[in-house]
């Protein structure tokens, strides 16, 4: 396989070699933590499986290649990966970060790093001169989410990329909604991109694990250390079932966004639903930066009733049979999620209302069953 080769060939075969002592196709799952030394020092490349383990080589190697990076690093959970960017910085070092991200990267910032003396500065990144004014000398990380979970805001990565260049700042991108089938941050100008990917890169629901992919090797050596003395690696198995995920990325995802339009589109006209969140809508504020900077529009989309009481929309959670009521996102098996008690609730609630994620506010991540018994569901649910 070559860079020449189109995505979905690389997603077959990236950073698969058959196995050099036994020829086994798929990547065996190095269930190890020590590697033994002819003498001291004297050693293949692998010493102890916190800094070194093949099967999550076989998966960096596989994420660098997706994301048309140079390097990458896998972690044990996103929120791990995230972390880890953040350990690039020092006490008094500032971070211009979207207003509306994870709820999880929102608590990570707030409740842990701001106590070490890092400030996050929140902004509406959908608008990229929002961020200028708030770049001082102190300012060292951009961090922006496109789309946003859950309101699918979207954010210009060429834009914002311009913006870090000219104040010589890092930009990372949470690519985790998109997944590097309909979006590559990296080739608009970013320097990290992060993904969660216990979602569409795992995409069967059965692994916690995040990465980082990036082109410069200054940055590479820097995560690589963070990951290794902080230690947050995922598991030789953890690794194998990513590597197993990404094989099928290609398409899982062109279902998803087959699924998602037909189901966006019945939602909208349908006369107890209020607003619609999906950025594949011409009429999506932003529609224009979706449709040049994403290949698809994908299969994640947050609606309010008209009735937009919490009463209303917990009667919908409970009610559908094929999405199941949990948290996640990304996976085959379609999910309906309540963003204000369960993903955000991390959010204080004035903060949550002031960004529009609304107490009534109901999320769906649309799986790859039969969109007519999907959108069948919805419509009994709804009423
Ligand atoms: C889930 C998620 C994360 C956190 O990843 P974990 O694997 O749960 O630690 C970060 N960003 C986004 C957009 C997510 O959906």
């Amino acid at each position: 396989m070559n860079n020449n080769h189109k995505l979905a060939t690389k997603l077959i075969h990236a950073g698969a070699e058959p196995d050099p002592s036994t020829g086994a196709i798929m990547t065996p799952i190095y269930q190890t933590s020590t590697y033994v030394q002819s003498a001291p020092g004297v050693n293949k490349g692998y010493e102890y499986a916190r800094s070194q383990n093949p099967t999550r080589k076989a998966l960096e190697d596989a994420y660098a290649i997706i994301e048309n990076a140079k390097h990458a690093l896998a972690f044990s959970s996103g929120v791990a990966a995230t972390d880890a960017v953040i350990k690039l910085l020092a006490p008094g070092d500032e971070v211009i970060c979207a207003h509306d991200m994870y709820g999880g990267t929102y608590r990570l910032f707030t409740k842990i790093f701001e106590k070490f003396g890092i400030k996050f500065l929140p902004c509406d990144t959908t608008d990229a001169n929002n961020i200028t004014p708030l770049i001082t000398a102190n300012t060292k990380l951009i961090w922006i989410e496109t789309p946003t979970n859950p309101l699918m805001n979207i954010t210009d990565i060429a834009a914002v990329s311009a913006i870090a260049k000219a104040h010589n700042v890092i930009l990372c991108v949470d690519n985790t909604f998109a997944s590097p089938y309909l979006q590559n941050p990296l080739d608009m100008g970013a320097d990290i991109v992060m993904h969660s990917a216990t979602k569409y890169l795992g995409g069967h629901s059965d692994v916690i694990q995040g990465a980082l992919m990036m082109n410069s090797d200054d940055l590479r050596e820097k995560l690589y250390f963070i990951q290794k003395s902080c230690g947050a690696v995922p598991g030789p198995m953890d690794c194998f079932l990513v590597l197993r995920g990404i094989k099928t990325l290609g398409v899982r995802m062109k279902a998803h966004c087959e699924n998602g339009e037909k189901i966006a589109n019945y939602l909208r006209i349908h006369p107890k639903v209020g607003k619609v969140y999906w950025c594949g809508f011409a009429d999506h504020h932003n529609h224009a930066i979706a449709t040049k900077q994403m290949r698809g529009f994908g299969g994640m989309m947050s609606f309010v009733l008209k009735d937009d009481s919490v009463e209303a929309a917990t009667k919908v959670l409970c009610s559908t049979k094929l999405f199941s009521l949990a948290e996640s996102l990304g996976g085959v098996e379609s999910l309906i999620n309540h963003p204000a008690s369960m993903t955000h609730a991390s959010i204080p609630r004035e903060e949550r209302l002031k960004v529009g994620l609304v107490d009534g506010l109901i999320r769906l991540s649309i799986g790859i069953e039969d969109a007519d018994d999907l959108i069948e569901d919805l419509a009994n649910a709804i009423g």
